[in-house]
């Protein structure tokens, strides 16, 4: 297996992960309210922070496809912004990234 796989691999099975928990999540915000009114209350706050951490895993799911695209097109590893190549320890640590540490420091 050369390197671009098993990075293939990992962001394939982060993907997979992330859309069983959205499942989960919209399980759960399908569930009918309390009748407590306090319970409600809180239901909805809960509702509202599985909205939060639904919409992050989507994101994520996005950054991920986007980078399965990038495997494909062999441009992947590479910086998008400097054309240097990415370190792999970095990809490793945020297989979806498009840009090198150097190049994501100068941003912020
Ligand atoms: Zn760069």
């Amino acid at each position: 297996m050369t390197g671009t796989e098993t990075h293939a691999t990992r962001i394939k099975a982060r993907i997979a992960e992330l859309q069983a928990r959205l499942q989960e999540i919209e399980k759960t915000l399908d569930e009918p309210l309390d009748r407590d009114p306090e319970e409600q209350a809180i239901d909805l706050e809960d509702d509202e922070v599985l909205e939060a951490v639904g919409y992050a895993g989507l994101q994520e799911i996005r950054l991920l496809e986007g980078a399965l695209a990038r495997i494909a097109d062999g441009t992947y590893g590479i910086c998008q912004t400097c054309g240097e190549p990415i370190a792999e320890v970095r990809l490793k640590a945020v297989p979806y990234t498009g840009v090198c540490r150097t190049c994501a420091r100068g941003r912020t």
